[in-house]
């Protein structure tokens, strides 16, 4: 049987034991096109069934959530926690909340992160998690004891040397506050067993600003190693959340244009390009007040699109921010067809499989997602080691590790991604991130 025809059986299969879980279909077809043919004249590899065994979770914990609002109305949401591999070091990955969170999606974040992980070089597991519980509307006291819910259930599954949550959609400072408070509370202990805590109780410096500033040096890395610079490149941003906001800091710090950010009801064109004072007030808009990015063309010159996404606009470089699956075939040959040369996916699996294709094709330089918004998880390690040492480590140190992994990470890609038709990123970082995991998991044996 050739790597093709193993492919399609092995994706058969999947499709099988996982029905209808499309987002992790998706994710799995894309690793494994390029696993499968790595491992075709590996016979540990291939013999020793690691693929097989990454598609199938440790574990998955699912669990009812149940909370009082404000009216003093009984709440039930559904809580899960997938542990996908801990072959490396201690399950590691953010929670959701999002009315859309499903197993599907989080068993494709949770595989994801266990390639991503392994890329940092640190010592750090793939998992993920999360709640269909919406945020939006929701009170502060709301928030706060569905949090305080969520995490009682979670605490039996987690811990510092067993599995290191963070944030992610609807999980920022403030719900991680409220988690890491609940416990501590029960556990009495006040250890790092959540990552992207406040800096007065153990958090790292540079955390919230890693996802969106490693995605920038992902890209000025690439530029580089392409004879190119980032200064005066204009830039399309997706979302105005956590990854998207200090990407766009980061961008503008290094010398880009930056054009447009969105949100979920549609997204903002500042032809201008933003500066510190406009971000400023995104981040006021966005992060104090939750309000929404409509709201920017009240105080700067802007256009509003309404239920649209940034991808129209003419630009040198695009950098979704937002979720997975906003950037559509339709939309990557807009986005080339405009000029864009570079695509770095900051959100998680931004791109849909045709899109990818298409760049590819069109020798767009493409940095995945499991590479370029590893900046995030990379300093969450690193809040693990000051946690477990009990130290702090300056913002200008984490700052030079934070480059220093997205510099390794590239160069990973670079080495298994060059061929005649130049670096495909993402072909590196799938091998690069399964090399490390899978000869830790044959060192184990059968298990
Ligand atoms: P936030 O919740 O802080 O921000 C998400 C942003 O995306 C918001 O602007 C939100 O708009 C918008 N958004 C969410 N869902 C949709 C949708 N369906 N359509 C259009 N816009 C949408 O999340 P983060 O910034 O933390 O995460 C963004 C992405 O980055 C996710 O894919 C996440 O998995 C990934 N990521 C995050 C990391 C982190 O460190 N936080 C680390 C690695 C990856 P609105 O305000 O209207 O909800």
């Amino acid at each position: 049987m050739n790597a093709e025809e193993f492919q399609e059986l092995f994706l058969k299969g999947l499709k099988r034991r996982n029905p209808g879980e499309v987002e992790f279909h998706q994710a799995v077809a894309e690793v494994s096109a390029d696993i499968i043919p790595f491992i075709e004249d590996k016979p540990k590899y291939k013999h020793g069934l690691i693929l097989e065994r990454l598609t199938e979770p440790d574990r998955i914990i699912s669990f009812r959530v149940c909370w009082v609002d404000d009216e003093g109305h009984i709440r039930a949401n559904r809580g899960h926690r997938v542990q996908n591999n801990n072959a490396i070091g201690p399950y590691k990955g953010g929670l959701r909340f999002h009315s859309s969170v499903n197993l599907s999606i989080l068993k494709f974040l949770a595989f994801e992160q266990t390639f991503k992980n392994s890329l940092t070089g640190l010592a750090i597991g793939g998992a993920k998690g999360g709640s269909d519980f919406n945020p939006k509307g929701k009170s502060d006291g709301e928030i706060m004891r569905f949090c305080q819910s969520f995490i009682t259930e979670l605490s039996r599954y987690i811990g510092a040397n067993t599995d290191v949550p963070a944030g992610d959609i609807g999980v920022g400072a403030r719900e991680i506050g409220y988690m890491f408070g609940q416990l501590k509370r029960l556990t009495n202990e006040h250890t790092g067993t959540l990552t992207g805590k406040g800096i007065e109780y153990g958090g790292s410096l540079i955390r919230n600003e890693a996802t969106g500033y490693g995605a920038v040096y992902m890209l000025n890395n690439m530029m580089k190693h392409h004879d190119d610079e980032l200064i005066g490149k204009k830039i399309l941003i997706s979302g105005s959340g956590n990854v998207a906001i200090f990407a766009a800091e980061k961008a503008i710090n290094l010398g880009a244009k930056v054009l447009t950010m969105s949100d979920s009801s549609g997204f903002i064109h500042d032809k201008n390009g933003l500066d510190d004072k406009k971000l400023a007030a995104i981040k006021r808009i966005k992060l104090e007040e939750r309000g929404r990015i409509s709201d920017y063309t009240n105080e700067f010159d802007a256009q509003y699109h309404e239920g649209e996404r940034p991808w129209s606009i003419a630009a040198d470089v695009a950098l979704p921010c937002a979720t997975q699956n906003e950037i559509s075939g339709d939309d990557a040959r807009t986005l080339v067809e405009n000029g864009c040369k570079h695509i770095v996916e900051g959100a998680n699996m931004p791109t849909v499989q045709e899109g990818v294709d298409y760049f590819k094709e069109n020798n767009i330089l493409f940095a995945p997602s499991k590479a370029a918004n590893a900046g995030g998880v990379a300093v969450s390690g690193l809040e693990m080691s000051q946690n477990s040492s009990k130290i702090s480590w300056s913002e200008k140190e984490i700052d030079s590790l934070l480059s220093g992994i997205m510099k390794s990470i590239h160069d990973t890609c670079v080495v298994h991604g060059k061929g005649k038709d130049g670096v495909n990123y993402s072909k590196g970082a799938n091998i690069g991130g399964f090399i490390k995991v899978a000869n830790a998991m044959l060192a184990y044996g059968v298990i």
